[in-house]
């Protein structure tokens, strides 16, 4: 769930001073507010696969009980991905191009075990608050995110560049890891 692009990241002014993630509930955000809360590092963009031998062909995600010890990155990254900017290439239509792309919605939140522990809706979700590197947190910026790997850049390879049965050369642990 990456976003479009670094020119569209709703990070403004108004929703920055108004602090509203220490007083609005994922729940009750407003849609610019939700918007806002992610911050951009595309390791949800990431390929994962899951070692679990009751897991069905065809199951929706939301079905699947999945907890991190179970859940296998790797650095393979969705072939919509811009690795550089980290942005999405196609945001309005991924979901009929990438169907396994998952949306977090207010409704769908049992999802969330799907994202990466430092994902600031996960954060939200658990009570952590934001990272000090979120954008919110600096201005607007993500080169914070950035400078400590927290995003993808520089750090993947495109589906189109392997051979996806060969997944087990590109496991890696770093979009487990969380900075506070
Ligand atoms: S379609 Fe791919 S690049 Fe776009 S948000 Fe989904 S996983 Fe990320
Ligand atoms: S992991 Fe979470 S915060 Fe990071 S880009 Fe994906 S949805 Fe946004």
């Amino acid at each position: 769930m990456a976003k479009k692009d670094s020119k569209s990241v709703p990070y403004t002014s108004a929703l920055i001073e108004s602090r509203f993630w220490e007083t609005t509930k994922l729940e009750n955000m407003n849609k610019e507010q939700w918007e806002a809360i992610c911050d951009g590092c595309a390791r949800c963009c990431l390929h994962k696969f899951i070692d679990d031998e009751n897991i069905e062909e065809g199951m929706a995600v939301s079905e699947i009980p999945a907890e991190d010890g179970d859940i296998m990155y790797t650095n393979i990254a969705c072939y919509l991905l811009n690795d550089k900017s980290c942005a999405c290439t196609s945001y309005d239509n991924r979901s009929e191009l990438v169907p396994d792309c998952v949306t977090l919605t207010k409704e769908n939140l049992n999802s969330i075990y799907f994202m990466p522990p430092s994902c600031s809706y996960r954060r939200m979700h658990e009570g952590k608050g934001l990272a000090s590197w979120h954008p919110l947190l600096n201005k607007g910026k993500k080169t914070k995110m950035h400078t400590l790997g927290i995003s993808v850049r520089n750090k993947v390879v495109s589906e189109q560049n392997v051979d996806i049965n060969e997944f087990e050369d590109y496991i890696v642990t770093w979009p487990l890891c969380e900075i506070e």
